[in-house]
């Protein structure tokens, strides 16, 4: 390797956000921190109150209330394994994953990876001392799977092999010895998890809850589209199911949205029934599904078993009219369900609240029910839907609470100020460039500087005070540059004699100040 060569690789590795993630930056900071003061503002109006969970949880809780089949838990979540014991959760999982399509010897060899493991745990004391008798027990599968082996060459050997198998299934069935985590995808399920964890359903209800932070999932990165993103997310949680809730929750984001000055804003509902009447709605959907299913794409084929009502969601071009051939809910909904809608849409005209009805509209993850709505805006292309929602009544049970009525939104906050931008909104609305440079020089000068800035910071004004002496003139040049306003000249002789001179920089206009006059001054001038 040439000398050049060496020196170039020892230059240091430059880092880069992680794929689909971002910087957010000032000023645009500044339209982020606006938007989630408004959401303050305007949610507590309506009586919610902020609650702050943490960004990772238990696996679990996502997969149980999301549900299994949907893309957010299936292939989006992001999940790792925690604990002095991680390792040995590791192999277990591997097990898991493949002892259903590997060969008997290649899942042996792993096992043979966790008795290894296990054994370690057990002699540095992270596995408590009664697992000795269970590491008996495993030794006891590894001399079967030997012994197997040895017979190798003895004919059909298929059913013992099955049996040791099953055994070996036995003690990886579960993650038993860590924690397996997500950071989460949303925040619906913490919520959720929040409210019976801290026995809410003991305070009135219903309990009215919102929270603003970032949330992760596994996509494509692209416009409106990221890996770390983030959400404002409302919900009300307990009381009645009274259709003036569900009107209500959808009135509190209209507003919100009207009061940020949002453009092009849609309501789009639909009521996607419940436990009585949806699971018949979904097999007749399927079958109708099935006699279409050649003509529909790999995925829909695939989501007529897993997941029919997605395929409603569709924007593939060549499936859209076979689409609007299907069964509708709308005219599948049992009794109860049609009265909720009617009067959910009853609830929103009281409150001049104007929607569109659309009855493709279904919701990605499985926990939804009756009302449903998605909010979209201007400015998005295909990523539009800056708000879902709807209502999700046997949440809290999936998740071992008492029967708890739910339900809720999420914003994406990434997109609602991606339209916000699109459509001019300025990020310049709390400017953060300096109302007032201030031009010292001498020691003298400095000292007072120091309590001026303090005094106008402390008065609410925006001060840059350079750290270093420089001349007047590279210093009025700087504020320029900085876009101050005003330079507060102080030399020595300001200093000597207490008349300080402010300079407005549009027009050089020059006027001398007492000290004691400074913020009442400048005040007159904002
Ligand atoms: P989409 O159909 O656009 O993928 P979704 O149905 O997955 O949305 P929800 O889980 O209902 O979305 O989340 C509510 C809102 O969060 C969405 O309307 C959207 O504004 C926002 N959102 C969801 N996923 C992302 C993401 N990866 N990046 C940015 N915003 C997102
Ligand atoms: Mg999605």
């Amino acid at each position: 390797m040439s000398e050049g060569a060496a020196k170039k690789e020892e230059k240091p590795r430059r880092f880069q956000a992680i794929r689909g993630t971002r910087d957010l930056l000032p000023p645009e900071t500044a339209l982020w921190n606006r938007v989630e003061q408004t959401a303050h503002k305007v949610f507590s109006t309506f009586g919610f109150g902020e609650i702050r969970l943490p960004i990772f949880e238990q696996t679990e809780l996502f997969a149980r209330s999301i549900g299994l089949e949907t893309d957010v838990v299936s292939k989006e979540m992001y999940t790792f394994t925690d604990g002095p014991l991680k390792r040995l959760e590791d192999i277990a999982g591997y097990i898991r994953s493949m002892v259903e399509y590997q060969s008997f010897l290649f899942v042996a060899q792993l096992f043979d990876f966790y008795v290894r493991e296990f054994k370690l745990g057990v002699s540095r004391g992270d596995l408590p001392e009664e697992h000795r008798s269970t590491l008996l027990e495993m030794h006891n599968i590894l001399e079967a799977v030997q012994n197997l082996d040895a017979r190798r060459h003895e004919g059909d050997l298929s059913t013992e092999k099955e049996r040791v198998l099953a055994r070996i299934k036995l003690y990886v069935s579960v993650p038993r010895f860590a924690d397996v985590l997500a950071l989460r995808p949303e925040a619906t399920a913490s919520v959720c998890r929040a409210y019976i964890e801290n026995n809410m359903q003991q305070l009135p209800q219903p309990v009215k809850l919102y929270t603003i932070g970032p949330m992760f999932r596994r996509e494509r990165p692209q416009k409106g589209r990221y890996r770390h993103f983030y959400q404002i997310d409302a919900e009300v949680l307990g009381g009645t199911d009274a259709p003036a809730i569900d009107a209500e929750v959808i009135e509190m984001v209209m507003t919100f949205f009207e009061r940020l000055g949002l453009e092009g804003v849609q309501l789009h509902i639909n009521s996607i029934g419940d436990k009585n009447c949806r699971p018949k709605y979904v097999e007749l959907l399927r079958a109708e599904l099935s006699k279409v299913k050649d003509k529909l794409g790999p995925d829909s084929q695939r989501r007529i078993e897993t997941n029919p009502l997605r395929v409603l969601d569709s924007k593939l071009k060549e499936e859209q009219a076979i689409i609007e051939n299907l069964p509708r809910i709308g005219d599948h909904l049992c009794q109860d369900c049609a009265t909720h809608y009617a009067a959910v849409k009853h609830e929103l005209g009281l409150r001049g609240v104007k929607y569109h009805e659309n009855w493709r509209l279904v919701r990605g993850l499985d926990y939804y029910m009756r009302t449903t709505f998605e909010i979209t805006a201007k400015g998005l292309g295909s990523q539009n839907a800056v708000c879902g929602g709807g209502r999700y009544d046997g949440l809290m049970e999936l998740l071992g609470g008492p029967p708890t009525k739910g339900i809720g939104f999420a914003i994406g906050e990434d997109r609602l100020i991606l339209s916000l931008l699109e459509t001019g909104h300025s990020p310049l609305a709390t400017p953060h460039s300096p109302l007032l440079y201030i031009a010292w020089m001498g020691e003298k000068a400095y000292t007072t500087a120091i309590r001026a800035a303090k005094n106008l910071r402390n008065a609410g004004f925006r001060v840059e005070l350079p750290p270093v002496e420089q001349k007047f003139s590279k210093a009025l040049g700087q504020a320029d540059k900085l876009g101050a306003r005003f330079a507060l000249i102080l030399g020595d002789n300001e200093v000597a004699s207490g008349e300080w001179t402010l300079k407005t920089l549009a027009d050089g206009k020059q006027e001398k100040l007492r000290e004691s006059d400074l913020v009442e001054h400048l005040k007159k001038q904002l």
